[in-house]
């Protein structure tokens, strides 16, 4: 944590192609694109609209440069559904959509949008059941609804057996009571957003095979807990993560976040664990792979 490492920029670029490593150069600090092969974003809502509209070929051809092969697109409720099979369709090999009604979705209308949102499983093929879970931060007006349709959507997970992409905020005991009433062999997925402890990780696994997304809070200074965490933490229980537009890394923060910034993260990750950025890119690769069957 002491002294920066100066990483230079080994980027071959390609013609027109406005990498965010191209802005770095000045401060002669950034992302060895050599250095690996491939990485996955596990959770980014780049789909919005309203953040991204008309920039998809942008987008692509910044997550080509900065080899993302694959990002996998959280629903969050019936009216998102539409923007992230749209964004899906640009590229099926690439972009992955999940199902979901997200835990600050949940309002009196919770019935009905569950009920909507998980017979779509039965008319396209989503790669998990997410994001979904439990948020109690802003508002608990609708705790008892969101555990119901939390524990809703664990069922759709194991009936169809896909993994479970699990957003936890203020609620990580509620959140586990909710697992506890399953059968934790039938359960899998990533607890999104990890920002806990070793211990807490520890106790996490004992309800289902759980792996932790990791994203830009780890590339921020008073984040030291989680670096903590990290450096404690085996790299396969580990995928990466943006949450676009949201969490930007460093040295972005302030700016809209996407997918294309994964690299910081990973090489943040690294950094800490003091590995290599091809050996965090290669085991949260494969996690990511196994989990989602891409
Ligand atoms: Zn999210």
């Amino acid at each position: 944590m002491t002294k920066k490492p100066v990483i230079f920029l080994q980027v071959k670029l390609q013609k027109n192609t406005q990498h965010p490593a191209i802005k770095m150069k000045e401060k002669k600090e950034s992302i060895i694109i050599e250095d690996y092969t491939e990485l996955i974003d596990t959770h980014s809502h780049i789909y919005e609209q309203e953040s991204f509209a008309g920039e998809e070929a942008e987008i692509v051809s910044r997550l080509t440069h900065a080899k993302v092969s694959h990002v996998v697109l959280p629903n969050i409720d019936q009216k998102s559904l539409p923007e992230v099979l749209a964004f899906e369709a640009i590229a099926p090999q690439r972009f992955h959509p999940l199902i979901g009604l997200h835990p600050e979705n949940v309002n009196e209308n919770y019935k009905e949008e569950v009920e909507k949102l998980m017979s779509e499983l039965y008319h396209h093929h989503y790669y998990g059941i997410g994001e979904v879970g439990i948020d109690l931060y802003w508002d608990q007006t609708f705790k008892e609804e969101q555990i119901i349709v939390f524990e809703q959507q664990i069922e759709a997970a194991i009936s169809k057996k896909l993994p479970i992409i699990i957003h936890t905020r203020n609620a990580l005991n509620e959140t586990l009571s909710s697992l506890a009433k399953f059968d934790k062999k039938k359960i899998y997925g990533i607890f999104h957003s990890f920002t806990g402890t070793k211990a807490e990780a520890e106790e996490i696994k004992k309800y289902g095979d759980f792996k932790f997304g990791i994203n830009g809070i780890v590339t921020f200074k008073k984040s030291t807990d989680l670096q903590a965490a990290i450096a404690e933490m085996s790299a396969e229980e580990i995928v990466l993560e943006t949450d676009s537009p949201y969490l930007t890394p460093v040295p972005f923060r302030g700016k809209r976040n996407e997918s294309a910034y994964l690299p910081y993260i990973a090489q943040k990750i690294a950094e800490i664990k003091g590995m290599k950025m091809r050996e965090i890119a290669e085991k949260t690769t494969q996690n990511a792979k196994e989990l989602f069957y891409i």
